[in-house]
């Protein structure tokens, strides 16, 4: 045998003793495999969210993030290899489920060398490659750039040729300081809330955001039980009627016409106790709110700190939302499934008891939304005032954002007659309850919806027919004697998902009493 020869074989089982041990080191099924997995993925994961001529104006549209940096780029251009990991690096900071500094900028590519590009390439006038443009992602979805088009929201990045000059001019754009080097919940710029009340517009996201974890937390608890699944039922109905989001109208709809499949009447019994869970019935993976839905980051109510706001911030806002778009006639049903749903749903174990403290003092039905929403508003600054205390002692608030009482004169100047502040910020406030309602149900009725009527404006697509019919309905009418009961008289608008539900329905009733909450 040659020398050469020999040394090939050498290698070959020095190479195959290698891989074998590594082999040997990961067991079948054992978490260093998922590990070894998990780590060959995210060598692969790009941060920049690829588009391409069919998904450009959806994903654009449906962005929370306030700006979008489009690179167009050829595969084959050596130049936009190199300048992959500069644009990789910025992206890192504002893109997926990690995002550093979410909601900020969607940073995306489009490869101009496929054929699928060749429209949109030529719609963005794409001279040379890679060429950068930043601009609103609403305004990427509806169009495109000219040279010489002088009043464009839509800019060409001229100078980013570096991860640095990219982020520099971004930060000069935001008048913010990024660096590359920021951790998450570091060098936080967060919007202020308490003086633009535009920025509650940011909160649709969460609202959808927080009714996924709402209902994950009740499938992982295995919450539904026979004394409270009347309860949940009575708030979905009011979320298929009246949530923000047409998104989580059309998810909450399908839970409730498949509710029995996922949580059979006679659940609680004891053959039946398993049967609610996130493996069975309704998926662990179920998209309540559409399957963008969890997006794993806030936006309104993004805290500064890891551990702050987030999902309680995301559950009051679905609240008073809520309160805002009843009917007169289903406030009394309003109090009743939110009081239940905390109640029963919560699982914050001071925050369920207080409320439902709060919720059983109340003596006498609500007749008007207005009331409802009132009463929602104040309770809410109850909770509040009792917060600002314990936080002010404890330091575990937001620094960022400290509790107040609610709306402060910022917001609506019009809603305080007078106040005399006390030392630890709290107040007798003399409000003026007309203004305070106008101002919560333009805060959290139109402001919160803007976003998605600039949407519907920009053409978004509501898919399946009867769903659809369903969840642009919003004034169906929502009678609470249970879910059986409210769908089949509802309006007609409900169509084909209502002759559905009542087909499925027809041998069952739920029969509940209007004032459950008396009689838990
Ligand atoms: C039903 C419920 C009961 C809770 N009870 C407790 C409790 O007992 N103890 C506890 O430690 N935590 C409790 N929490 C959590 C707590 O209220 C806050 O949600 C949490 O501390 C995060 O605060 P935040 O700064 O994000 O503002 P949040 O209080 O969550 O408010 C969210 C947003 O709503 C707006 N807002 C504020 N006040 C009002 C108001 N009065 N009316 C309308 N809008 C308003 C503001 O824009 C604010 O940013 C409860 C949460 C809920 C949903």
């Amino acid at each position: 045998m040659s020398m050469s020869k020999a040394s090939v074989i050498l290698i070959v089982i020095v190479l195959l003793l290698i891989s074998s041990e590594e082999a040997a080191s990961i067991q079948p099924g054992s978490r260093s495999i998922l590990r070894a997995v998990s780590r060959e993925n995210k060598a692969q994961a790009d941060y920049a969210v690829d588009l391409n001529g069919t998904n450009f104006d959806a994903v654009l549209r449906n962005t929370p993030a306030a700006h979008a940096i489009v690179e167009f780029f050829a595969h084959w251009c050596p130049a936009c290899r190199n300048y992959k990991p500069h644009y990789e690096k910025v992206a890192r900071l504002f893109n997926g489920p990690d995002a550093v500094h979410p909601g900020i900028a969607l940073m995306t590519r489009v490869d101009c060398a496929l054929k699928i590009n060749n429209k949109l390439c030529d719609k963005f006038s794409v001279s040379h490659y890679p060429m950068l443009f930043w601009g609103p992602p609403s305004k990427f979805a509806s169009g495109g750039w000219e040279p010489k088009e002088e009043k464009s929201e839509i800019h060409v990045i001229d100078d980013g040729r570096t991860a640095e000059k990219l982020l520099n001019w971004i930060n000069k754009q935001l008048g913010s300081s990024y660096g590359l080097d920021d951790g998450k919940f570091e060098n936080e710029h967060l919007p202020s809330n308490i003086s633009d009340p535009g920025q509650i517009a940011r909160a649709v996201y969460d609202v959808e955001e927080a009714t996924f974890f709402a209902f994950e937390i009740i499938l992982k608890h295995k919450m539904i039980k026979p004394h409270t699944r009347a309860s949940l039922i009575r708030f979905l109905q009011l979320l298929v009627a009246h949530h923000p989001s047409r998104r989580c109208r059309k998810g909450t709809a399908e839970v409730l016409v498949n509710f029995d499949d996922f949580s059979p009447p006679d659940i609680g019994l004891p053959d039946k106790q398993e049967a609610v869970s996130d493996d069975k019935g309704m998926p662990g993976n179920f998209q309540i709110c559409g399957k963008e839905v969890p997006r794993g980051y806030w936006m309104f109510c993004r805290g500064s700190k890891y551990d702050t706001r987030g999902f309680s911030c995301g559950l009051w806002v679905v609240l008073h939302s809520l309160s805002v778009r009843i009917e007169d006639g289903e406030s009394q049903f309003a109090f009743t499934a939110v009081c239940d749903f905390i109640n029963n749903f919560f699982i914050c174990e001071e925050c369920r008891q207080h409320f439902y403290q709060m919720c059983s003092s109340v003596t006498t039905p609500f007749n008007t939304s207005r009331e409802f929403a009132l009463w929602l508003w104040s309770t809410h600054n109850k909770v509040n005032e009792r917060l600002m205390k314990d936080e002010a002692s404890l330091g575990t608030g937001d620094p960022k954002f400290p509790k107040i009482i609610w709306p402060p004169k910022q917001l609506c100047s019009s809603c305080h007659l007078s106040s005399n502040q006390r030392e630890n910020g709290a107040g007798q406030i003399d409000w003026n309850l007309n203004e305070v309602y106008k101002f919560l149900t333009g805060y959290y009725g139109k402001t919160l919806a803007s976003l998605y009527k600039e949407m519907d404006r920009l053409g978004d697509e509501v898919s399946d027919g009867a769903i659809a019919d369903l969840v642009t309905s919003t004034s169906a009418v929502v009678v609470p004697v249970g879910a059986a009961l409210a769908i089949a008289l509802a309006s007609c608008a409900f169509g084909a998902l209502a002759c559905f539900w009542r087909s499925q329905q027809k041998n069952r009733k739920y029969y509940h009493q209007l004032h459950s909450l008396k009689n838990i």
